[in-house]
């Protein structure tokens, strides 16, 4: 599963995770990104990024290969994408680039703006449905350009079907572009509805969710302790009245896409770091082959035991978002190496985290006294692919057979340059000055803000979640409905306590005892004011960790508003959050933790729910006016995405690699176009 997407959200109160390294680097790196251009593109609700690849260059000859090999294969399942997102969408993407391509009239001029725009959406998206809202998108420009265009055009440069003609092609994609009613959704949710059926994806063809279900319930045995994946790499269609998968391999569906995988894969074989890697590899090239899914299992059993390599990639058919069902995977590709140095900080904490638990504020009942730390790898990404570009997740937790995580354990990475991007990105967007109170808090959230946010997520994750247990008896159901926002809250205070302790500094995880004020200021700010961005007028708050920070936010101004430890104070009619107290806070931060984990260790539903209900659901009407008109004035694209880095092999006389290059220059269009094979 992919543990987080940025999305949704302006960037930097986001950065609710993932890993940096020390700050020595960070020190380091301001003065570089005046020279690297980290914003690529915007338009419609989205901006483009680049993303560095720091450490490429002091990787071995056989790594740069390995990595250069892997990343030829994340290309070429760009079209299973397209394609498993909507039966219209190769089409539609080749009909776009054509009319793209061949324009000959002013690119500034009439609608062709407005047609780039969507063009350029379709293929943010890898279809015509918004990547994250499901929703389709509408295009701008009119019919009479679209028809316009298409009619200039000969019929060579068309995307016809085997058979069709240019008004067949115009008859079955008008409507799919043009009217709103048809292929609404991708993936629709909407209970009662025959999911299958009103959702626009094409995982099915002509079977009903009642087919769908009964077909896969008749293959499942509750009883089976190790079951497949089922439906994971296929499409059911009915034939001649028949339920029929057809399996995407080697001779199967998606075949041409999926031997140019296999034929990368095989040169990625020759240069693997070491045995283990060699099997893993060899075992995905053989289920890419078969489309057996045992082979998916024995194949993905290995990848979590390879911990080892430096170098790790994820190919394949992975995440089930795109199948309303959960069944069907759509393809995804991320080749990425080991960040050693941030990985020391993960390794770290999690060598200390008997210490943690035992000096932690919560009752002695309460507290587990043998605890285990997790340790997140940190990795640097150097090639996204499929569902995981443009957008991309920050952090991802693998492979999702349940058996499989419980038996063999998961791989769970923050990716740090990805992260990086994003906050380096946001850099100057004008978010900071509009919403923090003063230049003391921005300069400390300039110096200190992103090691103190990742070392915040770092003690979430590593530390947090897996603190404390459970008083005899007490189901970790107890708190039902609450549970998810008080668990979140339970890993979110563990991680604020301590990121203000003096043993932190003593670790070497931040640089001076002032540095968590960065977090504490953010989380507070976030926490009381600035995620109402995402929230609509009138709305209340549904989302756990959004609940789950109002909660905590909330409640410690409360408790201390006596003493004015946290103010709202009111300049120029805009509200702000002043921190006067910060020890005062830590202290709050550490009495909250003690209270939501007897509430999660007694099972205390009604505490649970009191304080989710009145602390984290409802929000101040006024407040989130202000605030909602005041982030529309920085015009800031809520969603983002990546281009990639162009890696080029050096070859001497006899062919040979001899070094593989990285280069940052290319746009987006450009990439997108170059994938597609067409040079423009
Ligand atoms: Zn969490």
């Amino acid at each position: 599963m992919k543990t987080k997407h940025l999305s949704l959200l302006f960037v930097p109160l986001l950065l609710m995770g993932h890993a940096f390294a020390a700050n020595k680097r960070i020190q380091k790196k301001i003065p570089m990104n005046t020279k690297f251009n980290y914003v690529v593109d915007q338009f419609a609700d989205v901006q483009v990024l680049r993303y560095k690849v720091p450490g490429f260059e002091s990787l071995t000859l056989p790594q740069k290969k390995l990595i250069y090999y892997l990343s030829k294969a994340a290309e070429p399942g760009r079209d299973i994408l397209f394609d498993q997102n909507c039966k219209y969408n190769l089409q539609i993407k080749s009909l776009l680039e054509a009319i793209y391509v061949n324009y000959h009239g002013d690119r500034l001029a009439d609608e062709f703006p407005k047609f780039a725009t969507y063009f350029k959406r379709v293929l943010f998206s890898n279809g015509i449905h918004h990547h994250y809202g499901m929703e389709k998108f509408q295009p701008e420009f009119s019919l009479g350009f679209f028809l316009q265009q298409v009619n200039s055009l000969p019929d060579s440069a068309l995307p016809l079907a085997k058979g069709q003609t240019k008004e067949d092609l115009l008859q079955a994609l008008i409507p799919v572009i043009f009217d709103p009613s048809v292929e609404p959704k991708r993936v629709n949710q909407a209970d009662g509805e025959d999911l299958i059926l009103t959702s626009a994806n094409n995982y099915y063809e002509g079977v009903t969710q009642h087919e769908v279900e009964a077909f896969y319930n008749a293959k499942r045995n509750p009883a089976d302790l190790t079951p497949l994946s089922y439906g994971l790499n296929s499409r059911l269609v009915k034939k001649d009245g028949k339920l029929v998968e057809e399996i995407y391999k080697v001779g199967g569906k998606y075949s041409a896409q999926i031997e140019k995988i296999v034929s990368w894969l095989e040169k990625a074989e020759t240069v693997a770091e070491n045995e283990k890697q060699k099997t893993v590899i060899r075992t995905l090239i053989d289920f890419y082959r078969t489309g057996d899914l045992k082979t998916f299992d024995d194949y993905s059993i290995k990848w979590v035991h390879d911990t080892d390599s430096r170098i790790d990639f994820v190919n394949g058919f992975i995440e089930t978002y795109g199948d309303p069902l959960g069944m069907k995977a759509s393809w995804e590709s991320i080749v990425n190496f080991k960040n050693i140095e941030a990985t020391k900080r993960t390794q770290t904490i999690s060598a200390n985290a008997q210490w943690f638990e035992d000096n932690s504020p919560v009752d002695k009942r309460f507290k587990k006294p043998q605890v285990k730390g997790v340790t997140a790898k940190v990795i640097t990404v150097s090639m996204l692919g499929g569902d995981c570009y443009p957008a991309t997740p920050i952090g991802i937790n693998l492979p999702n057979a349940n058996w499989i995580r419980q038996v063999h354990g998961s791989k769970s990475v923050t990716i740090e340059n990805i992260t990086d991007a994003y906050f380096q990105a946001s850099q100057g967007n004008g978010f900071n000055e509009e919403f923090m109170y003063s230049k003391d808090e921005i300069s400390c959230k300039e110096k200190y803000g992103e090691l103190a946010d990742n070392l915040h997520t770092d003690l979430h994750e590593c530390l947090g979640h897996g603190s404390g247990q459970l008083l005899p008896g007490v189901s970790q159901d107890a708190l039902k409905a609450y549970g998810a926002t008080v668990e979140e809250a339970r890993a979110d205070l563990f991680g604020l306590y301590y990121t203000a302790d003096k043993k932190i500094v003593e670790l070497g995880l931040l640089p001076n005892k002032d540095a968590y004020k960065a977090e504490y200021y953010q989380f507070m700010m976030n926490g009381l004011m600035t995620q109402l961005t995402r929230i609509k007028p009138g709305n209340s708050i549904e989302e756990a960790h959004m609940r789950n920070r109002q909660m905590i936010a909330r409640w410690v101004y409360e408790k201390g508003e006596a003493d004015k430890v946290v103010e709202l104070v009111k300049r120029d009619g805009k509200t702000f959050v002043k921190i006067n107290d910060y020890d005062a806070l830590q202290a709050l931060f550490g009495k909250l933790l003690a209270e939501i984990q007897r509430v999660k260790s007694e099972g205390d539903y009604y505490a649970a729910k009191n304080l989710v209900e009145n602390y984290g659901v409802q929000v101040d009407p006024v407040l989130h006016a202000e605030v909602l008109a005041r982030y529309e004035k920085l015009h800031l694209a809520p969603y983002k995405g990546f281009v990639n880095p162009v890696y080029a092999p050096v070859l001497n006389e006899k062919g040979n690699i001899v070094d593989v290059k990285v280069d940052y220059t290319e746009g987006f269009l450009q990439q997108q176009l170059r994938y597609d094979g067409i040079r423009k």
